[in-house]
């Protein structure tokens, strides 16, 4: 009969994984790791498209250079030296492109993207006054309101796009300016932003993580029987004495206590049956806050004219239900429009599904207006045996590859033994009810 481990984490994402190194390093072996899919890496992903190595998740490390160090920069730049470039968005005035085809004039371009700037100082400027007077939240768009900007012209609503949707992949009425506004990723850990591009892949960070702790063969493999792959939780069932955790192909497995990394874009389906039902508080905070989609779009051509694409929110959900050669075509007659009839035909498209698979329900999450910090603090609190971790519980930096690292390493651990006996495992100790 195996032993019944002390903690059972569910999820091999990057906050599962750190979770997992937390609970570890805090003395705490007897751990099992339940991933659903057949990688650990979650929504850091790599595979390789048109002979190349792309990303179909996280790409950028974002926040570089600044007070603090990020911890993900640390491990792309010093630990594994991944090849990386800066990515230079003062440049923007200079490269962007004009539906009809054509660029735009560079001053026409910069004085929409310092109108952009102004507003954003404006929104930051705004967000702590409205704070410190204890005063409600308010969208993004309406900060924009009072400043009277309305974007009305296809360049406006470009530089549009680029601040708001391309950053947190919903638009501006929909995200809380006290909680993005300024954004503690920009001013702890800096304004640069670094785009991964190493054939290793962006998900190496999490293969870092893991094995500074879990069993590795001479290849370099992990072989820990303690990360288990293609085990998808259905139920997680906790009684006064500890947990029951089924998966969907049948197996059983008991434990002390539970920490799900699941997206919170999973936890708003019911794809994990938790018996008794979760609180309705704790219900309620899941379902307040939101799940974005953000879709890049990866288009093979004969040879090379031009960039990249990305769509987000309602149009990734309209892409992702429809043919990938519908959307090629779509693709096609943008960029005819734009770079002249006589592009070559494009021979291959990738695009990544994130919002219809039912272990991510969307790519990351973003703070909605109305949702306060107490109940974001709900999100993230335990339920009895059952805690909580993931990208979406990151005190300070939701939706990012360090807010999931943080998310899983910034907690207490007291495992209180009497002997052989575990009587009562602390595992996270913010002091929310
Ligand atoms: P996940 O990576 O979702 O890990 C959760 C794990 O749980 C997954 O492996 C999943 O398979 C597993 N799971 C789910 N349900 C079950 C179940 N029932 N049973 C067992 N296992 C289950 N961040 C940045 O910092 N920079 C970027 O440039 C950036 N761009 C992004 C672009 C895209 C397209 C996407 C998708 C994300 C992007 N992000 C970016 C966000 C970043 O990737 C995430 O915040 C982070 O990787 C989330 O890690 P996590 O461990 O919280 O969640």
């Amino acid at each position: 009969r195996e032993a019944i481990p002390t903690v059972i984490i569910i999820g091999a994402g990057m906050s599962g994984i750190s979770a997992a190194q937390r609970v570890s390093d805090a003395g705490i072996k007897d751990i099992l790791i339940l991933e659903a899919t057949n990688r650990i890496g979650g929504r850091i992903h790599k595979t390789d498209f048109a002979g190349l190595s792309v990303e179909l998740g996280a790409n950028w490390v974002e926040g570089v250079d600044g007070k603090e160090v990020n911890p993900i920069w640390t491990m792309v730049n010093n630990n594994l030296k991944l090849k990386t470039f800066y990515s230079d968005y003062d440049n923007i005035s200079s490269n962007t492109y004009k539906q009809i085809g054509g660029l735009y004039k560079k001053s026409v371009a910069q004085a929409a993207f310092n109108e952009g700037e102004e507003l954003l100082e404006f929104g930051a400027k705004l967000s702590t006054e409205l704070s410190s007077r204890k005063q409600e939240d308010i969208s993004v768009l309406t900060s924009q309101r009072l400043k009277n900007h309305v974007p009305s012209t296809p360049i406006d609503m470009a530089i549009d796009y680029y601040n708001h949707d391309y950053e947190f992949a919903v638009p501006p009425r929909v995200t809380s300016l006290l909680n993005t506004e300024p954004l503690p990723t920009f001013t702890n850990f800096g304004e640069d932003l670094y785009f991964v591009a190493d054939p290793r892949g962006y998900e190496s960070v999490v293969h870092y993580v893991a094995k500074q702790f879990l069993k590795v063969n001479k290849a370099g493999q992990i072989t820990d029987p303690r990360l288990k792959l293609n085990k998808s939780v259905i139920e997680i069932r906790q009684s006064r004495s500890g947990v029951i955790v089924k998966t969907e192909d049948g197996s059983v497995y008991r434990a002390g206590y539970v920490m799900v990394s699941a997206s919170i874009g999973v936890l708003q389906t019911n794809l994990i049956n938790f018996q008794p039902d979760l609180p309705t508080w704790k219900v309620m905070a899941i379902y307040q806050f939101d799940m974005s989609i953000y879709t890049k779009i990866f288009v093979k051509f004969p040879y090379k004219f031009w960039p990249s694409v990305t769509v987000t929110d309602d149009e990734s959900r309209r892409i992702e239900q429809q043919p990938d050669c519908e959307t090629k075509a779509e693709v096609m007659q943008v960029l005819r429009n734009m770079f002249g009839q006589n592009i070559p035909e494009a021979t291959d498209i990738l695009v990544p599904k994130w919002w219809s698979n039912k272990f991510y329900r969307g790519t990351f999450s973003n703070w909605p207006i109305g949702v306060t910090r107490y109940e974001y603090d709900q999100i993230r609190a335990p339920v009895g045996r059952i805690y909580f971790t993931g990208e979406h519980t990151s005190d300070q930096y939701n939706g990012y590859v360090h807010g999931a690292y943080l998310a899983g390493v910034d907690f207490k651990i007291k495992l209180l033994t009497v002997g052989e006996k575990k009587l009562k495992l602390t595992i996270w100790d913010t002091g929310v009810d």
